[in-house]
């Protein structure tokens, strides 16, 4: 099965240090709606798997990130794609829960519910703790320079074959000449 995991913040829509808190906060990133609905015509299922602690800080609750959500689903749908399922983590660092990215819960949990393993599967992120995930599962980590990724790349110890490009457009340029 052809499978990409995508992170959110910072890969799709604009990263924000205050968190994205409401639909209005979420902006999506130059093209990555775009690239998603070039992944889908190449026989791409798109799958996020977000961190999303401001919901067990309380800035926000569940009925607040299904909103965002729906947007985020509306935009992609708007430019010819679909993101076939939202995985996230709602839990603080303090919870010590198993999916809240540096752990691979969530990537683990997506392997189940496709019935895959992700040896073959590309993890496209903009933090460390997201290609460390990917490592942990042995899939293959992506870093983009949007968001967090040029703070990310400078403070160096990627994992080992991590692939760095400037943004989502761009990895699938790359990808699907692959
Ligand atoms: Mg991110
Ligand atoms: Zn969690």
């Amino acid at each position: 099965m052809k499978l990409i995991i995508l992170d959110r913040d910072g890969v799709i829509n604009q990263d924000s240090d205050q968190f994205i808190k409401r639909p209005d906060e979420w902006k999506p990133i130059p093209g990555s709606l775009e690239a998603i609905a070039r992944l889908n015509q190449a026989g791409y299922r798109v799958v996020v798997a977000t961190n999303q602690s401001g919901v067990g800080r309380g800035l926000f609750d569940m009925a607040m990130l299904n909103d965002i959500h729906a947007k985020m689903h509306k935009s992609v749908v708007n430019a010819g794609g679909r993101i076939d399922a939202v995985f996230y983590c709602p839990h603080s660092a303090e919870e010590k829960c198993a999916c809240r990215k540096p752990l691979p819960g969530m990537y683990l949990e997506i392997a189940e519910r496709y019935d895959t393993a992700l040896q073959e599967v590309y993890v496209v992120g903009d933090s460390l703790r997201d290609l460390q995930a990917a490592a942990a599962v042995a899939a293959l980590p992506i870093l983009v320079l949007t968001g967090k990724g040029e703070k990310t790349e400078k403070a160096g110890g990627l994992p080992a074959g991590t692939q760095v490009f400037a943004d989502l457009a761009t990895v699938v340029d790359r990808l699907l000449i692959l």
